[in-house]
């Protein structure tokens, strides 16, 4: 046994490597490479990479790459879709997201025209919108009345105290002509919800008009 044949040797190289090798290859081998140091550079060689086989090799790598690739993708994807929200919320918020101007006589001046035209004046700098209705016939006290009901609405983005994204040198104030204003007996100022008078009957016109400024007076 002690002539065993270089070649031999390097077949079990691998196996002895991982130590799947019995007691008795282990040993045999062991004592070839006290002598042998062709056998011992090719041991050592061996030793010092990591045996792998060659088609382990590729799945076990490509299947950490791919796992790799989908968490880094997920996460890519997760963090974009992350910013996208905030950055749609912030915006929205920003743009959208409207408060009504509440009334002061600085603000408003409301005007009527020779032809009966009733006009209201907006000296406020920017402002995001404006609500307004057709003359409405309600009844107050018995008696049957023709109203405008008219607000105003600021964002962040246009606001009289924050106008930093857009600022206003306007000449004069903003006029708004109200629609047919001519038959028109009172404007009142203020939030109002329509459908809470009309549809839904939450609320009566006394109670909603207490809750408004009478603007304007025939
Ligand atoms: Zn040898």
């Amino acid at each position: 046994m002690k002539d065993i044949k270089c070649t031999v040797i390097q077949d079990l190289l691998p196996l002895y490597v991982d130590e799947v090798v019995s007691d008795d290859t282990k040993s045999l081998v062991n004592e070839h490479l006290l002598t042998c140091e062709n056998c011992r550079n090719e041991y050592e060689q061996m030793k010092g990479t990591l045996y792998v086989p060659i088609e382990n090799k590729d799945t076990l790598f490509s299947q950490l790459k791919k796992r790799w690739n989908r968490k880094k993708w997920l996460l890519i994807f997760g963090s974009v879709l992350t910013t996208t929200l905030i950055g749609f919320a912030l915006f929205s918020f920003i743009f959208y997201y409207a408060k009504p101007i509440p009334y002061t006589a600085e603000l408003f001046e409301l005007e009527e025209t020779a032809d009966g035209t009733l006009v209201l004046n907006y000296f406020g700098e920017s402002h995001a919108g404006t609500y307004t209705t057709h003359p409405l016939e309600v009844e107050i006290d018995g008696e049957v009345k023709k109203i405008s009901l008219i607000y105003y609405v600021k964002t962040i983005a246009h606001s009289p105290t924050s106008n930093f994204l857009r600022e206003d040198k306007r000449i004069g104030p903003d006029r708004l002509e109200l629609v047919d204003s001519e038959t028109v007996d009172a404007v009142y100022y203020g939030d109002f919800d329509l459908d809470k008078v009309t549809k839904e009957k939450e609320q009566t016109w006394e109670e909603l008009l207490q809750q408004m400024t009478l603007i304007w007076e025939r």
